[in-house]
């Protein structure tokens, strides 16, 4: 079904791209700016199997992106920025900010210098647990569980089922069909449960992956001192904040905040919804970030900025980078509105 999708999303860029089609989207769907998400910035890497590379774009194609976005005079701004600009109806330029979630270490060993040959500035949306170590990063976990063995079990309905593991594609459909699995889960700690008891059956050291990935409170603080970087909010524990009780989603909200304030010794005022879909955030979480006092809030529902975006401060849609789409001749089909404007049904706010 993953790979369906990934097809489908791919013939959709081609297509756009090749018909030219995109030229006659952009007046209507390209909005006055954009908002773009990426996760981890780093070489490419040979593993066949790497389910989790939509996360991960190269330091080249960032570049790519920012080259291309000069060359067309759109201002790359902060998400203060942005925020003024809708709240003073200011939109005498096109921009595009640069948000980065989950708070990786490679954002500040290759986007960051690349961010500065265009002295673009970008917001890393921090999760404070991933920060303190002891956070779950489990698509990753998922991920080295899956590459390492030839076949797993896992419990299904009561009994435990066995899944092959020894082919790259074996491995690919066995994450796509776990992956969707755990994130399905209704409890508050079974996807916690779930992947521990994967990890120790794997001989995976999952309270490792935190510290090899991502930056710590240490870091953080250096970091956000550079005067390109602002940092925001990305929830205390990467839970699924529509699945909580409004008093936990609230409080993941804000206290996450308090969190990183306290670390990096800045007030923090944006937040990125941790997965940001329809299943994780909607109505009632945009409600409480904008209760919580962020000036913005992100969603990874695709679509770019438009005037009466102003309305919608806290349900801000993006649009992916996505590392399985690395062409660059597809930057103009994004920057045109065209591919969001297609994969979000030509709604200009999708908030509801
Ligand atoms: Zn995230």
């Amino acid at each position: 079904m993953k790979q369906f999708r990934s097809n489908v999303i791919r013939a959709g860029l081609e297509a756009l791209y090749f018909t030219g089609a995109h030229h006659l989207f952009r007046p209507v769907f390209a909005g006055v700016g954009s908002i773009f998400t990426l996760h981890h910035v780093r070489p490419p890497r040979e593993a066949p199997f790497q389910p989790n590379r939509h996360l991960e774009v190269t330091p080249d194609f960032l570049r790519a992106m920012l080259a291309h976005l000069r060359s067309h005079r759109i201002e790359i701004v902060t998400m203060d920025e942005l925020h003024r600009r809708l709240t003073e109806r200011d939109f005498s330029r096109r921009f595009a900010c640069f948000t980065f979630d989950d708070g990786y270490r490679d954002n500040r060993d290759f986007a960051l210098p690349v961010m500065r040959e265009f002295d673009a500035p970008f917001t890393v949306h921090v999760t404070s647990d991933f920060a303190e170590g002891g956070g779950s990063l489990w698509w990753i976990a998922l991920e080295m569980v899956i590459a390492k063995a030839s076949t797993i079990e896992v419990e299904i309905d009561g009994g435990l089922r066995r899944i092959d593991t020894s082919t790259p594609a074996a491995k690919q459909a066995a994450f796509d069909r776990l992956h969707d699995r755990l994130r399905g889960l209704p409890g508050r700690n079974d996807l916690a449960r779930e992947i521990a008891a994967l990890c120790d059956r794997h001989g995976i050291d999952q309270a490792a992956i935190c510290g090899e990935l991502c930056m710590s409170w240490d870091e953080l603080k250096p970091f956000a001192g550079e005067p390109l970087v602002s940092i925001g909010a990305h929830s205390i524990t990467h839970c699924n904040l529509a699945q909580q009780s409004a008093e936990v989603a609230s409080k993941e909200m804000s206290a996450s905040r308090a969190r990183i304030e306290n670390a990096v010794q800045q007030p923090v005022a944006h937040l990125a919804y941790p997965y940001g879909d329809k299943l994780a955030a909607g109505a009632r979480e945009f409600a409480l970030a904008k209760a919580a006092g962020f000036k913005t809030a992100v969603t990874t529902r695709p679509g770019m900025i438009f005037p009466e975006s102003a309305e919608h401060l806290t349900a801000l849609p993006r649009v992916s980078l996505n590392g399985n789409y690395q062409e660059e001749r597809i930057l103009p089909v994004l920057t045109s509105g065209a591919a969001t404007a297609m994969w979000n049904g030509f709604r200009r706010i999708d908030a509801a």
